[in-house]
Parts: structure tokens; C-alpha cells; sequence
């Protein structure tokens, strides 16, 4: 049989750069600093400049970039923050590591974001802000949720963690509301190796907040204003980070067109149900995620095919045992339910060869064929 076709291909992307990678972790080892520093405010310049943001800071992961935005705008316990139902755990475990309490809200089920029209109905006195996600790297619908936060007085601000370099009317996300928080984990559109995360904001307290939140609540080395955190990004992070940031556009064009093959060529397949993007989005197409109702079948289908495909995601949230507490069973969201049953993610990677793409969906073509008419 042909070589597997993988859903990413993080060695090719490591061969493409690696003259210049390798040279980052000289650069580094060779400057005998190993912990914030220039490297760090480097990237950070680099990184709100992309954004179209006037600041950035780096930090550990995406969850910690999430957790500390929240702990800065001085969200915590008996505070909602309102989060799509249909999105990764993550999302949440910042409101709850916060000390607040996530208040889920259905999706759009054409967009799978989170629906602005289901948002007003879910706010209650204890809301206080919401967090959107612009999930499989499509942005939410920020126009809206940003004029329903303004009339009710709630903050607003977005998980990017699936977004790098995509776009919301024209406009980058990274700068669409208050703070947003980034993840540079090694499979993200933009991605480190290893660890790493960052917040974007123009609220110059914000963002030094989260500077001093992040370095064990400190300004000034052992002279301690708050209780924070050790979340710091680390300098072969982001000078690696610094290689591949430059390179984000020319690797979701690639990722785009991708995209547009697979819309293209999988559009007359009966009961695939493709990616949905209204004409004022540019998405970065982190994830192409379809949907069928026997996903479990295509699945396997596709892997007998040596085709690798991933459930982004299998269980959603509120069904999770973490969330236990909040009572919840099948049904009280569905659906987002019916995407978490439904929903299988396609290779997509800037690696992925035109003959693999060709593959992947004559595999695909092959199991909506043989399946019975009806
Ligand atoms: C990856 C991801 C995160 C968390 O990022 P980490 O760096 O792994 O902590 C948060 N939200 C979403 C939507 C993600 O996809």
C-alpha cells in the first residue's frame, strides 16, 4: 500500500526551516540567557505587530494565556464567563482555573462558533464577560458579540489558540476585543516546539498585569505585588517562533488552497456536510473538519485507506467527567452534541502534496459512494 497520508506532517515543516531553526537555538545557547529576556520581548514586538495589537506577552501555554487574561480583568469566583459549548476543554478549564464558572452557549450550527443570537438570553447578574473561540480557525462572529458586551456591560475576548493569521472583516485577529489568547502548541497553524502561549491586547494594564502574573505576580525580582504564577515563555520558544511567525502567511495560503480543493471536489458528496464560510471571513484553516453522520465509519474507512484523520473532538465539554459538577446529561446541548458526533477532521497541513489531497478525498468519495441509497 501507498505511504500513510498524515494528518500533519510537523517533520517536513522542521526540514523546510530547519537552517534557520537551528540557528535560533544556537543564537540562544550561545547567549547564556535562558529565561525571558531579549529573545522573549523580541518575539513579543513581532508577535502584537502581527496582531495588529500595540502589546503582546508570552507565556507558557494557551490555557495559562486564557487563564491569566481573566485573572488580570479580576474574573474569579461567583463571576460567569460565557464560552461556546462546542469548542476545546480548554476554553473552560480557564474560566474554572479563574475560579469562575463557565456559562455554555450553542453553537451556529452552520459555523460550529458560537451563535451571538443564543449569547443575550444566557446572561444573567453574575455574568461578566465572554470568552469566544474561533474554532478549526474560522473567527467568530465578533461584530455582533461585540456590540451585545457593549449595550450589557460585559468584557470580551476571543481564543485565538486555532486562528493564527486569520482574518475578521479585513482585520487580524489578535486585536478584535479586549485580550486574546494565543497557543504555540507544536500542531497549531503557528507552533512551537514545545510549549508556549501569548496574550495580544492594546490595554496597556492588561498587559502588564499579565506580565507581572506570569513572573510569580513580580515587577521587580523578589518583590512580590500578587500572588502569580510561573508561566513564562521560554526564549528558544520564541526564538524559534521568530523563524516561523514570518513564514504564517505563505503556510495558510497553502493550507487555503487546500481547502478550497476539498470544497470544491467534495461539494456533490451526499450526506457530507463540509466547512460553512461566510464571505467577511478569511479563516486560517487550522482544522477542515466535515461532518457525517456514520463519522465513525468514514473513520475507519479512511484509515484502512492509510488515511489519518482526528475527532476534534469526541466528547464535548459539558459531557466530560471534569464537568460532572454542573449536572449535565445528553441533550442539554445538542448541538453542539450532534458536531461532536458528527464532525471528522481532514489533513489540512501547509506539507500535505497534491496527490495526497487527491487521495484523501477519492477516499472519501469511495465511502459516501458505496454507502446504501436513502
Ligand atoms: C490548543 C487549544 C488551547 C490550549 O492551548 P495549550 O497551549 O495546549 O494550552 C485552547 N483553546 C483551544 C481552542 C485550543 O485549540
Amino acid at each position: 500500500m501507498a505511504d500513510e497520508v498524515l494528518f500533519l506532517d510537523l517533520k517536513a515543516a522542521y526540514a523546510e526551516l530547519q537552517p534557520e531553526l537551528d540557528a535560533a537555538y544556537q543564537r540562544v545557547m550561545d547567549s547564556g540567557w535562558y529565561i525571558l529576556g531579549e529573545e522573549v520581548e523580541a518575539f513579543e514586538a513581532e508577535f502584537a505587530a502581527a496582531c495588529g495589537a500595540k502589546y503582546a506577552v508570552g507565556v507558557g501555554n494557551g490555557l495559562e494565556a486564557l487563564h491569566l487574561i481573566l485573572r488580570a480583568a479580576g474574573i474569579g469566583a461567583g463571576d460567569g464567563v460565557i464560552v461556546p459549548a462546542n469548542t476545546y476543554i480548554a476554553t473552560w478549564l480557564a474560566v474554572s482555573q479563574a475560579g469562575a464558572t463557565p456559562v455554555p452557549v450553542e453553537p451556529d450550527p452552520r459555523t460550529c462558533n458560537l451563535d451571538p443570537n443564543r449569547v443575550e438570553a444566557a446572561i444573567t447578574p453574575r455574568t461578566r464577560a465572554v470568552l469566544a473561540v474561533h474554532l478549526y480557525g474560522q473567527p467568530a462572529e465578533m461584530e455582533a458579540l461585540v456590540e451585545i458586551c457593549a449595550r450589557r456591560g460585559l468584557l470580551l475576548f476571543d481564543d485565538a489558540a486555532q486562528a493564527h493569521g486569520a482574518f475578521y472583516r479585513g482585520k487580524p485577529v489578535g486585536n478584535l476585543c479586549h485580550a486574546t489568547g494565543w497557543s504555540f502548541y507544536p500542531g497549531k497553524n503557528l507552533g512551537a516546539y514545545g510549549d508556549a502561549g501569548a496574550v495580544s491586547s492594546d490595554d496597556p494594564a492588561l498587559a502588564e498585569k499579565i506580565r507581572r502574573l506570569r513572573n510569580y505576580g513580580s515587577a521587580v525580582k523578589y518583590y512580590n505585588e500578587v500572588k502569580g504564577v510561573n508561566s513564562r515563555l521560554d526564549p528558544l520558544q520564541a526564538a524559534f517562533l521568530r523563524v516561523k511567525l514570518p513564514r504564517l502567511p505563505e503556510w495558510n495560503a497553502r493550507r487555503a488552497r487546500i481547502a478550497q480543493y476539498y470544497l470544491q471536489e467534495l461539494t456533490a458528496a451526499p450526506g457530507l456536510i463540509l466547512p460553512y464560510v461566510p464571505a467577511h471571513l478569511e479563516p486560517a484553516w487550522h482544522l477542515f473538519v466535515i461532518q457525517h453522520p456514520q463519522r465513525d465509519a468514514l473513520h475507519a474507512h479512511l484509515r484502512a485507506l492509510g488515511i489519518q484523520t482526528l475527532i476534534h473532538y469526541p466528547v464535548p465539554p459539558h459531557l466530560q467527567p471534569a464537568y460532572a459538577e454542573m449536572g449535565l446529561r445528553p441533550g442539554a446541548y445538542p448541538l453542539s452534541e450532534q458536531i461532536h458526533a458528527q464532525a471528522l477532521s481532514l489533513p489540512i497541513g501547509p506539507h500535505l502534496s497534491l496527490a495526497d489531497v487527491k487521495r484523501v478525498i477519492a477516499a472519501v468519495r469511495s465511502f459516501v459512494r458505496a454507502l446504501p441509497a436513502g
